[in-house]
């Protein structure tokens, strides 16, 4: 087991592919402390956990409340007292083009998917420093990297993460803590089952492999992170996304 005896929170895990990461981390022996907006949806993954054998926490957050988040990590520490590792994975979409979107549009996306990475990142580095361990893995995405009409929002809160995970990995990699992001491509989940039939072939014909990736894709790198197998990577970007960007 890779991660046997870990303690690790996993935000935006009650569905998609934070619910597998935290089934395959559970898999491979760690504890899971399941946080989550929707915290009924929380709950029945956090009960899932359980029936694999390990502890689970179903933690109400949203990440871009500052109160929540340390009321969130309190709670987590109270019951399991270190944080080995945090997957900053809770993120939204609110499509438009740039001459349509709002500016709450804008700022409710970067609030969710960046500013809640650096707020969850802030809080659990203060436990990781003390202990002289940890690692934190935030999924990014392709997008980053190539944009996407009608997602300036997204894209630009995924780019940001990049450059918050690279800074993170050179500040506390003297104590021992490691930061990387997984950028995915397109994976099936919730979030982009709704896209019309048409988006998705013109999608599809961007990548190389031709097929779409699935949350376990995303799961196997980010427990490769999580492990003692990637101890000697900091401050990378993986990229799961069928060759669509190389
Ligand atoms: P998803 O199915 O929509 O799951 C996201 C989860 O995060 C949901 O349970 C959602 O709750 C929760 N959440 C939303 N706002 C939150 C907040 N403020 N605080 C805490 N939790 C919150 O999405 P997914 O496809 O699994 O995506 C997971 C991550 O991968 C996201 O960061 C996404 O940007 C990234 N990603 C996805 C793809 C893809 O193709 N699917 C590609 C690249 C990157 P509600 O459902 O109640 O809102």
């Amino acid at each position: 087991m890779k991660l046997k005896d870990n303690f690790v929170l996993i935000t935006g895990a009650a569905q998609g592919i934070g619910r597998i990461i935290a089934i395959g981390m559970a898999k491979e022996g760690a504890h899971i402390g399941v946080a989550d907006i929707n915290i009924e949806k929380a709950e029945a993954t956090a009960e899932e956990i359980k029936s694999l054998g390990v502890k689970s926490l179903p933690i109400k957050i949203d990440v871009s409340k500052s109160e929540e988040i340390a009321l969130a990590f309190d709670r987590f520490i109270q019951e399991f007292g270190r944080i080995d590792v945090l997957v900053n994975n809770a993120g939204i979409t609110k499509d438009t083009l740039i001459i349509r979107m709002k500016e709450e549009d804008w700022d409710l996306v970067l609030n969710i998917n960046l500013k809640g990475v650096f707020l969850c990142s802030k809080e659990a580095l203060k436990l990781m420093t003390k202990q002289q361990y940890g690692k934190i893995i935030n999924i990014s995405s392709v997008v980053a990297f190539i944009g996407n009409p009608g997602q300036a929002n997204y894209s630009a809160s995924k780019a940001g993460i990049v450059g918050l995970t690279k800074s993170i990995a050179k500040e506390y990699a003297t104590r021992g803590i490691r930061a990387n992001a997984i950028a995915p491509g397109f994976i099936q989940t919730a979030m982009t089952e709704g896209l019309p039939e048409k988006v998705k072939e013109e999608m599809k014909r961007l990548i190389p492999l031709g097929y779409f990736g699935e949350p376990q894709d995303v799961t196997n790198v980010a427990i490769f992170l999580a492990s003692k197998e990637s101890d000697y990577i900091t401050g990378q970007v993986i990229h799961v996304n069928g060759g669509m960007y190389m």
